[in-house]
């Protein structure tokens, strides 16, 4: 049989383009090295458990279009995400706010905290330059050291110096008491896990699992006409520019007989000693409850151990400075002259994406590709 569309990696990305692509009458064949679909959301159940096998993903976004988009495919729950960091056996609230200023600086009222902050932060002048300024221009120097520091130099393998300054601003700065991670208007987690929601994308669309693409690329490439290729760039050329960085996570998972652990989905661990980054235990996505509402008697925690990407290990973290900014440029061009091959997704567009954004990208993609 030939297809009208071979798409490689069945994660979001591939799911959303082959589910379009079906409705407009399309052809496609979706294939994935993994024994699994759903990519890096993929979940897997134990003990009644979903357990988020490649890192806790929460689903939050602002954009109503995308919203309305994964709700087609998974009933959301009311999940709210509130990391708390462990620095040394000291517990803070996440992201900053007024809880965490009260524990950092005693302080009760936002403006003792803006006080506070404003005094610290008066040693950055001018624009933040790096992760490390941009931090304590935020939030000042306690909070970047104990809270921002280490974490930081633990995920990404490099000094905060040396980070652009766009990674820290992911996370939410409040004079409020208000502990959601997220400034998203809509969030939670689909209910019965994220690989049921992929499925449910992929319903009716012919998937291979345990196919590698670069195997047969020749063989693969001729059951269809077109490619949508949702893999790491830098691989698909066959590394010709140079490596593109990356990190990698590899996560220790281990099954408790006790019902909790730690009370709550992240605790990040801020210091620089502890090896691990963060644990996290999956049943509190669910709030610690099975399908029919029982409490769960088990618990099941990963403990997340940050490292420098080398080949063969599965790539998580694109590491947007400049100089692979420069690298990737080259590479989107080499990509562009590809004109049979779409590249798209997280590894595919080399960006620090999140879900809702690796669908809004899919779905633009989708306009222009199939008009619909
Ligand atoms: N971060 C930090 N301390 C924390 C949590 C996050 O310094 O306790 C910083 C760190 O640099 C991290 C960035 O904020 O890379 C973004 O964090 P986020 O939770 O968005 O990362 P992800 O969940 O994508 O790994």
């Amino acid at each position: 049989m030939h297809y009208d569309y071979l798409v490689i990696g069945a994660g979001l990305y591939g799911a959303v383009f082959a589910q379009e692509a079906k409705k407009q009458g399309k052809t496609v064949l979706v294939i994935d090295k993994r024994p699994n679909i759903a990519g890096n959301v993929y979940t897997e159940t134990v003990e009644g458990i979903h357990v988020h096998r490649y890192g806790a993903h929460i689903f939050h976004t602002n954009n109503k279009k995308v919203w309305n988009y994964v709700n087609q495919f998974a009933e959301f729950n009311r999940f709210t995400n509130s990391p708390v960091a462990n620095y040394k056996g000291e517990l803070y609230s996440l992201p900053f706010n007024m809880y965490t200023f009260n524990k950092m600086w005693g302080v009760v009222t936002p403006e003792e905290a803006a006080a506070k902050i404003a005094e610290q932060r008066k040693e950055i002048t001018g624009e933040p330059q790096n992760l490390e300024e941009q931090a304590i221009s935020l939030v000042g120097r306690d909070i970047y050291e104990k809270l921002i520091k280490g974490y930081t130099e633990k995920q990404w393998g490099r000094a905060c110096t040396e980070l652009p300054s766009f990674i820290i601003k992911r996370l939410p700065v409040r004079l409020t008491f208000d502990n959601n991670y997220f400034n998203a208007l809509y969030q939670g987690i689909p209910i019965g896990g994220y690989t049921k929601m992929v499925a449910n994308m992929l319903d009716g669309i012919e998937v291979r699992l345990n196919s590698d693409y670069f195997e047969n690329k020749a063989e693969w490439d001729a059951l269809a006409d077109k490619v949508v290729y949702t893999g790491a760039i830098d691989a698909y050329f066959n590394y010709q520019l140079g490596t593109l960085e990356y990190r990698s996570v590899r996560f220790e998972t281990e099954l408790l007989d006790q019902p909790s652990f730690q009370g709550n989905v992240a605790v990040n661990y801020t210091d620089r000693e502890t090896p691990w980054t963060r644990i996290i235990e999956h049943k509190w996505f669910e709030f610690g409850k099975d399908a029919e509402g029982n409490d769960l008697p088990k618990t099941v925690i990963s403990r997340e151990y940050s490292s420098e990407w080398k080949p063969g290990d599965e790539p998580y973290y694109p590491v947007n400075d400049e100089k692979n900014g420069k690298l990737y440029a080259a590479y989107r061009e080499m990509a562009q002259k590809e004109s049979k091959v779409i590249f798209g997704g997280r590894l595919g567009e080399y960006k620090y994406y999140d879900m809702d954004a690796v669908i809004a990208s899919a779905l633009e993609m989708c306009e222009n590709e199939l008009g619909a």
